[in-house]
């Protein structure tokens, strides 16, 4: 269905092109959910730029086409159980439930969680469960993960992140400074887990027991 943003969405999707994304099923869920619809009214205008966006709370909607990646590394599979980590605007978390059967999702801003609750039913989105919480230490009730993606930069590797990934199951976390961050893939194998860096990055803080402790720089 075409609405005022298409030409936009998809001149976006082409620049995700551009930028590597050749996964079809992923390209193909970017163009059916509507960013525009999951940013706060005074950033509307801007859901097709290529580019993080601020979403209240002090954080950000995180650039397209790297979403794009990390759904493109963990080469999703229909069945695969995916854990989110930090649903922000709910926008990832909308594109990953075209993809897969169950999204499970993490936030620990009460207000984001409900804001994305919200409009994760307006559309009719079944397949996501949110809860509000520390992400740190990941979902216990709903693992192992076939997948789990991690939308905050963590100091080091939260050890319940690893401890919730099924056999096979990948995980993709941006770790380092507060100021940039090395993208690390992490893949349970038979024998332990393997590691490789993905490309650099920037994202804000993963905050929690097993994240940064502190407060954010303001
Ligand atoms: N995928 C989201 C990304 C939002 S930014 C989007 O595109 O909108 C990262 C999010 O992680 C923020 O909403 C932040 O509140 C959340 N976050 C940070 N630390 C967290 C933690 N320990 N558990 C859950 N969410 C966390």
């Amino acid at each position: 269905m075409s609405d005022r943003y298409t030409g936009q969405r998809r001149a976006l999707i082409g620049t995700m092109q551009e930028r590597g994304i050749r996964d079809l099923n992923v390209l193909r869920a970017f163009d059916e959910v509507r960013r525009h619809e999951f940013l706060p009214d005074a950033v509307r205008h801007r859901a097709y730029e290529d580019a993080p966006v601020p979403i209240g709370h002090g954080q950000t909607a995180s650039q397209p086409s790297l979403q794009a990646l990390y759904m493109q590394v963990l080469d999703l599979r229909r069945d695969d159980k995916v854990l989110e980590i930090g649903t922000g605007c709910g926008f990832q978390t909308a594109v990953l439930a075209k993809l897969v059967d169950r999204v499970y999702s993490v936030e620990r801003i009460r207000e984001l969680s409900i804001r994305s609750r919200e409009k994760l039913d307006e559309l009719r989105i079944s397949n996501v469960a949110l809860m509000v919480g520390d992400g740190t230490i990941g979902w216990s009730r709903y693992a192992p993960f076939d997948a789990i993606l991690v939308a905050a930069a963590a100091p080091d590797v939260p050890q319940p992140l690893l401890d919730q990934l099924a056999p096979g199951g990948r995980m993709l976390i941006p770790v380092g400074g507060r100021d940039t961050q090395q993208l690390m893939l992490i893949t349970r194998e038979a024998d332990g887990f393997s590691e490789r860096e993905v490309t650099a990055c920037t994202f804000v803080p993963l905050l929690g027991r097993f994240g940064w402790m502190d407060a954010p720089r303001a």
